[in-house]
């Protein structure tokens, strides 16, 4: 409901990006890409702003930063509960590594790798599980001899460091234990939360949780003990409270430098891990959109809730990030006008929102991003998810620009012109696809999420009747709200785009947007379904468009497949259908309706044209994904233990970055 992922067709790559600002030119021969690893690729971040920030600033920064680093572990346990104790035995082998045989070292880096950018053994994109591709005696030799140079391991009490990979061999090896992290469509007569192997859930089913009232429904394990459901409490004194505590002192030390708008964010944030209480939770979330107008933010705690086949247990995340002043400026003229754009809504008026208020939108430039949000990394946030919060006191929007440049920089451009129709199109791609989609992340976000009315019987709660189509449903209409919008012209108006550019605009979009759907199948190696919400709602709202309008041609030349965008018109038209439709169902809450529209459009797809696909992206060495390397700080302190100032750098890589996260190296 509230982040945007990169599309499968990245930014131009080629010279046709945003001009930099001016005010802080970085060097434009550094490097972005800094390895491939499998279809991952792994990028430099850059903020380009920090240094002129003021010393206050770059403080506070500091402080939150540290806060992000301390509770990033808490994700990778939520995330699978073997995770932690895994990366220990990989980073101790990885720390001691000499006499160790080197093809068995090199796939254990390259699995740790993956590990680390996905924050555990799931593929982020398909949830499936990927496993190390040796044979188990070539990885236990390669432990003894770590053990030889003084590697500590993960031993229970009493246990040998054989019988430890003995019991964590399937962990690591076999990918049929533990096979998805998170399964929204078990197939029949199959449980949800059994046949998902996050860690939000221990020994409970959907059936036990029928009728079981959570009172920490975002944040807590619901474990079934001696038969009976019990929440563990994500807050201090409860499930992560040495995690939490860090982050609270970390939280503490940074108040004093904010504003007293976020001053009062942060006591807020810092009393609901205190209590864990719900009503800290919604004192914090308004608190913190109630400031709006503070340089620099963060974003710390128990946030989106995709990971959960239910919808309810927030991932935890940290994001800390400063203003992008320029770019915020195009944002906030597209905030100013919500209204404008609700009352044009092509839903029925009784979903159309009166007196939209309270959205605010900025670019930013991220410092740090930890669990849930990095390495990989949104490229555009809307919060909070508390429906009634949102409606009563407005959202917050964040499109993350220093992200999406290092998107832009570090892909190439050969990949487009494999999946376009014809060169116009794919040079028309090259030339616009970056203003498009930065201008559609923001439509999304900024006029998207925040919009339409729901009915009043939904007790501000669409996700409890929705359940697992929710989010992608939530996802697809912020999408079709852009896409909607793009051809008008008051966004030439607005001096948002130039008029005479807006259709090329419009055309790269919709053709881009089309394009998409059939590349991304690239990201799902394995079976025939789509897990991942934003790559359900993208395929669900193209193979409507073609079931539904003339605007999609389904094309094929030399055993290739194409979907060709050919009438925008009919795009454009299409789009206002479904959206008023996607709106009824969200308004309703018609399950019904939004499984019926996912299931024939959005989850399933060819696995015979998905092998194409591969086939045809494998040849041009594209990256399903990117994982980033973050930027790095370090205070400066005086004799007196006082900060006199923050230096920020670039590690250039990964390996080091998560060793030094993990205090394995200084
Ligand atoms: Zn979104």
């Amino acid at each position: 409901m509230s982040l945007v992922i990169a599309a499968g067709v990245f930014g131009s790559g080629g010279n046709a990006g945003p001009a930099l600002a001016d005010t802080a030119q970085p060097d434009q021969s550094r490097k972005y890409l800094v390895e491939r690893v499998d279809d991952a690729a792994v990028a430099q971040l850059y903020a380009d702003g920090f240094n002129a920030l003021p010393l206050e600033q770059k403080t506070l920064i500091w402080h939150l930063y540290q806060a992000a680093i301390a509770g990033r572990d808490i994700y990778y346990d939520q995330r699978y509960a073997h995770s932690l104790e895994m990366r220990d035995v990989l980073e101790e082998i990885l720390t001691h590594a000499a006499g160790i045989d080197p093809v068995t070292l090199a796939e254990i880096q390259r699995y740790t790798k993956l590990f680390w950018l996905n924050s555990g053994p799931y593929n982020n994109l398909t949830a499936r599980k990927f496993v190390m591709k040796i044979p188990f005696d070539a990885f236990a030799s390669a432990a003894r001899t770590a053990q030889k140079s003084g590697a500590k391991f993960p031993l229970k009490s009493g246990e040998t460091l054989d019988a430890m990979l003995k019991r964590m061999q399937p962990l690591f090896f076999d990918a049929t234990v533990d096979p998805i992290v998170t399964n929204k469509t078990p197939g029949q007569g199959k449980d949800l939360l059994q046949e998902s192997a996050n860690n939000l859930y221990v020994g409970a089913t959907m059936k036990d949780l029928e009728g079981f009232k959570e009172r920490y429904a975002l944040n807590s394990r619901v474990v079934k003990r001696d038969g009976k459901l019990v929440e563990e409490v994500y807050r201090i004194g409860g499930r992560y409270d040495k995690e939490i505590r860090a982050i609270v002192t970390n939280l503490e030390a940074a108040i004093p430098f904010a504003t007293p708008n976020m001053k009062e964010a942060l006591n807020a944030l810092i009393q609901w891990y205190r209590t864990g209480e719900d009503s800290d939770r919604a004192a914090y979330d308004i608190a913190w959109v109630q400031d709006k107008d503070s340089p620099v933010d963060t974003i710390n705690g128990f946030i989106e809730v995709y990971m959960d086949p239910r919808g309810h247990k927030g991932s935890w995340e940290a994001l800390v990030y400063f203003v992008n002043r320029e770019k915020t400026e195009e944002i906030r003229k597209l905030a100013a006008s919500a209204q404008w754009f609700e009352d044009r809504m092509p839903w029925a008026d009784q979903y159309k929102k009166q007196g939209v208020r309270g959205i605010t939108a900025n670019a930013i430039d991220v410092v740090v991003e930890t669990g849930d949000s990095g390495p990989i990394t949104p490229v555009g946030i809307n919060l909070p998810n508390d429906q009634q919060i949102r409606e009563k006191h407005g959202s917050k929007s964040v499109s993350l620009s220093n992200v999406n440049e290092a998107y832009d920089k570090s892909t190439s451009a050969s990949f487009r012109r494999e999946f376009a129709w014809t060169e116009e199109e794919a040079l028309r791609s090259e030339k616009w696809n970056s203003v498009a989609s930065e201008l559609t992340t923001n439509m999304h976000e900024v006029i998207g999420h925040a919009s339409g009315k729901i009915s009043d019987k939904l007790k501000g709660s669409p996700q409890s009747v929705l359940k697992e189509h929710y989010s992608a449903l939530e996802e697809a209409r912020a999408d079709l709200v852009a896409l909607y919008f793009i051809p008008n012209p008051k966004l030439a108006e607005l001096g948002i785009v130039a008029a005479a550019d807006q259709q090329d605009i419009v055309r790269a979009e919709y053709e881009g947007y089309t394009r998409n759907a059939l590349a991304q199948l690239r990201r799902i190696r394995e079976g025939t379904q789509i897990e991942e919400d934003h790559m359900r709602n993208r395929q669900m709202i193209v193979r409507w468009l073609m079931a539904n309008s003339k605007a999609i041609d389904v094309r094929e030349r030399d055993g290739r497949t194409y979907y060709v965008m050919v009438d925008p018109k009919a795009f454009n038209e299409g789009v206002g259908r479904l959206l008023a439709e996607v709106q009824r169902i969200k308004a309703e809450g018609d399950y019904e309706a939004s499984r019926k529209l996912f299931e024939t459009y959005g989850v399933h797809f060819d696995g015979k044209l998905r092998d194409e696909v591969v086939a045809r992206v494998e040849k041009l060495n594209m990256p399903s994904y990117t994982g980033f390397v973050q930027p790095r700080l370090e205070a400066v302190k005086g004799a007196d233990g006082k900060i006199t100032d923050v230096k920020i750098s670039y590690p250039l890589d990964l390996t080091t970055q998560m060793l030094e996260y993990s205090g394995r190296r200084k």
